[in-house]
């Protein structure tokens, strides 16, 4: 077998581990030590397995890989509360993570919350967004997506702290890498691999109407987000050129759908931008399509990024948010983290990446906040108040 024939430990669900490790003729609470070390070990190799017998560490290194991601840089806010990361994987691709940490009131440990890109780059190249501005390079493997969870769930680990969310709103599309991004949440939710509560999980989709029914369908209770960015079919395709035709009134009823069948509400992504969707009028037609479909909406002032689309004053988002929590619609602004890096999802690579990419040999750089870069970013948190 050759390096490239074998696959990540990473890619399999405990169920296909445990059929491994039988056919290998082994017991079946190796199975369960060899899941509890690579979800919650870090190991380097499967030598550092040492509760298994060697004659098992081999076969195991024979089949799989435990490849894990090459971290290029790390950048973090200036309070701390945001760190981003560049990552690289194994074949070169560089792709984005950001850790976004909250105090819990009453808890010892923060709320960390990883946000997980699922492509390197887009192909539904909305105009504001930096990573749909690169284009599409290539879909993640399931291996991939928690390969990031895993390479932050190991720098908590060193200061006693632990991933409690996971939020699928990095670089990508996620519903259109439909089967590994399914694969990663199994991976990070199953008791017996990562272990993250289903509810714990967010995922924020552009808006693929089929996908999102499938994702109704498949018995999970993951959070659902649907950028939706328009109240009306043509400003929404000028912001999302690869919407449909008629996209804005059928994501409302595939959101009523996924609703119906999960329990679990959806959030509606509303990124402001200055001049373009900001306008109060705006935020009445808003309120009119989603009156009565008991949405959150999550309103996101944008990250400038080079398509030249500003952020709007922060009165005319004070003013568009009235306008909807008058109308009865519950609404939150996203809160402004780490707002002197490069927080939106695409933007860190898109600032960086050419001095990176092509370099056999980088030097990581610790946290190393860029301050005095007064940049104004926001970070991809979920639903965060004000
Ligand atoms: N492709 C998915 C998930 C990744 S994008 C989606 O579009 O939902 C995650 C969120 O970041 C989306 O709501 C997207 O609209 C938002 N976003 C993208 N670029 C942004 C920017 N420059 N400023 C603020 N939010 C941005
Ligand atoms: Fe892709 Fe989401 Fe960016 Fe749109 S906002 S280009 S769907 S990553």
């Amino acid at each position: 077998m050759t390096d490239s024939d074998r696959v990540s430990l990473f890619r399999l669900l405990p169920g296909e581990l445990e059929a491994v490790v039988a056919e290998l003729g082994q017991p079946r609470y190796r199975a369960e030590q060899v899941l509890r070390a690579a979800w919650h070990q870090s190991p380097a190799s499967f030598e550092d397995m040492r509760q298994l017998p060697a004659a098992l560490r081999a076969d195991l290194a024979g089949r799989f890989t435990l490849d894990a991601a090459t971290e290029v840089r790390r950048v973090a806010s200036d309070d701390g509360g945001t760190t981003k990361l560049l990552l690289r994987m194994s074949d070169g691709t560089l792709i984005e993570t950001v850790l976004m940490q909250y105090p819990e009131p009453g808890e010892r440990h923060p709320r960390s919350t990883v946000c997980v890109s699922t492509q390197a780059g887009c192909a539904m190249g909305c105009v504001f967004c930096a990573t749909g501005q690169m284009g599409f390079e290539r879909n993640l493997k399931a291996e991939e997506i928690v390969t990031q969870v895993l390479h932050i769930a190991r720098l908590l680990r060193e200061r006693g702290e632990h991933v409690t969310n996971v939020v699928f709103m990095g670089m990508g599309e996620p519903l259109a890498n439909y089967a590994e991004t399914i694969r990663a949440v199994r991976l990070l939710t199953d008791p017996k691999a990562f272990g993250l509560g289903q509810r714990h999980i967010t995922i924020s989709t552009v808006g693929l109407i089929h996908a999102i029914d499938r994702l109704a369908a498949e018995g999970l209770q993951v959070g659902l987000a649907i950028s939706l960015h328009a109240p009306d079919d043509t400003l929404r395709q000028r912001l999302v050129p690869t919407a449909g035709p008629t996209s804005v009134g059928d994501l409302v009823s595939a959101a009523r759908r996924y609703f119906k069948k999960t329990g679990r509400r959806v959030t509606f992504e509303y990124a402001l931008i200055a001049g373009q969707n900001d306008w109060e009028e705006t935020a009445r037609e808003l309120a009119r399509l989603l009156h009565g479909s008991g949405a959150h909406v999550n309103l996101i002032p944008v990250n400038p990024t080079a398509g030249g689309f500003g952020r709007p004053p922060r009165r005319t988002v004070l003013a568009f948010e009235r306008v909807l929590r008058e109308a009865g619609i519950n609404c939150t602004v996203r809160v402004e983290k780490g707002s002197e890096i490069s927080a939106a999802c695409g933007q860190l690579r898109t600032d960086e990446s050419n001095q990176f990419v092509g370099e056999s040999e980088i030097s990581l750089s610790p946290v190393a906040p860029r301050r005095g870069s007064r940049q104004e970013t926001l970070s991809p948190a979920p639903s965060q108040t004000r």
